[in-house]
């Protein structure tokens, strides 16, 4: 209530002179002019500027004067409506506006549940999603100590980042900010992250790996020490991959060796043949959309992968 006080302060001693105070009872008649003393001798006030509005909604505060000297102390009476009559409006009907970190467009009375729905497309300008603008602002807080929009981000060119498949919205922007290239496992600049050469080891300052670790078919320990081997001493990589918070991590396909795709009858089924020669056939695939492997192959739980990432030297 601090500022709200503050603001009734204001009124009270005259500094805002275009406000009105008005009585709460009808029958009690203001004094005109400046004499000020006579508007502290009502015990109750409404003061129709002090507006707070928590929860989204607007509420006059109605306050008494419990002291005149030496300051002049306030308790809040009443707030109309009453703050118990607040319902928080649902996340579908709540509107915020932001200025996009990627386009750096301004996006206005846009639905909360959009702009926090981790993969919906919420800027208006460049289409990105909750999950593109959060990579954005830990890769700029970590180059230049805050989080900045691309479009005032200054350059370095001679910061070394890559990218594993990633949208097109970012590494277009990056690509003009940093020495920068997004890499992909199906088309050149190719980075399969199982079979990383020598010569890209210790050359990044930083990697961005979106939503990419689920679908590496096998050794995904592997893949996490290829990523600590290629980043220079003191270069970091921004991370993210579905999780659970609690439980244990799951691979789906624990015995992957070789592997193909088989579509029949309008479905898709995974055919393996494990290291034993044991034959497996998998259906209920769920593929994540794009191109490349795109299986989702494992869950990773919280635990298990600050482990894995520890493990790997990252
Ligand atoms: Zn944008």
């Amino acid at each position: 209530m601090r500022n709200l006080f503050n603001r009734a302060l204001k009124l009270m001693t005259g500094k805002s002179q275009h406000h009105q105070f008005v009585a709460s009872n009808p029958n009690t008649t203001i004094p005109s002019g400046n004499n000020r003393q006579s508007w502290f001798e009502l015990d109750r006030l409404h003061l129709p500027e002090v507006l707070i509005k928590p929860n989204g909604t607007t509420h006059r505060a109605v306050l008494r004067v419990t002291e005149t000297s030496p300051n002049y102390r306030f308790e809040l009476e009443q707030l109309d409506p009453p703050l118990e009559a607040t319902v928080p409006q649902p996340p579908e009907k709540q509107r915020l506006s932001f200025c996009c970190n990627i386009c750096g467009g301004n996006n206005t009375d846009i639905a909360l549940n959009l702009i926090t729905d981790r993969e919906a497309s919420s800027c208006t300008h460049c289409g990105s999603s909750l999950r593109m603008r959060s990579v954005i602002q830990a890769l700029t807080s970590e180059i230049y100590g805050k989080s900045l929009a691309l479009t005032s981000a200054p350059a370095n060119r001679s910061l070394r980042g890559a990218d594993m498949s990633d949208w097109t919205g970012y590494a277009e922007p990056l690509a003009k900010l940093f020495g920068y290239q997004n890499t992909f496992y199906h088309q050149k600049p190719r980075l399969d992250i199982l079979n990383v050469p020598e010569s890209e080891f210790g050359q990044y300052d930083f990697l961005i790996s979106s939503d990419v670790m689920e679908h590496v078919p096998t050794d995904i320990d592997k893949a996490f020490a290829n990523m600590a081997k290629m980043l220079k001493p003191g270069g970091f990589l921004v991370l993210t991959v579905p999780y659970k918070p609690d439980g244990e991590h799951e691979e789906f396909y624990p015995d992957l060796h070789e592997y193909r795709f088989i579509s029949t009858g309008g479905k898709t089924f995974l055919y393996n043949r494990t290291k034993n020669g044991t034959e497996q056939i998998y259906d209920n695939l769920v593929f994540h959309g794009g191109d490349g492997f795109t299986l989702f192959v494992r869950m990773f739980s919280e635990s298990s992968l600050i482990k894995m990432l520890e493990a790997s030297g990252i």
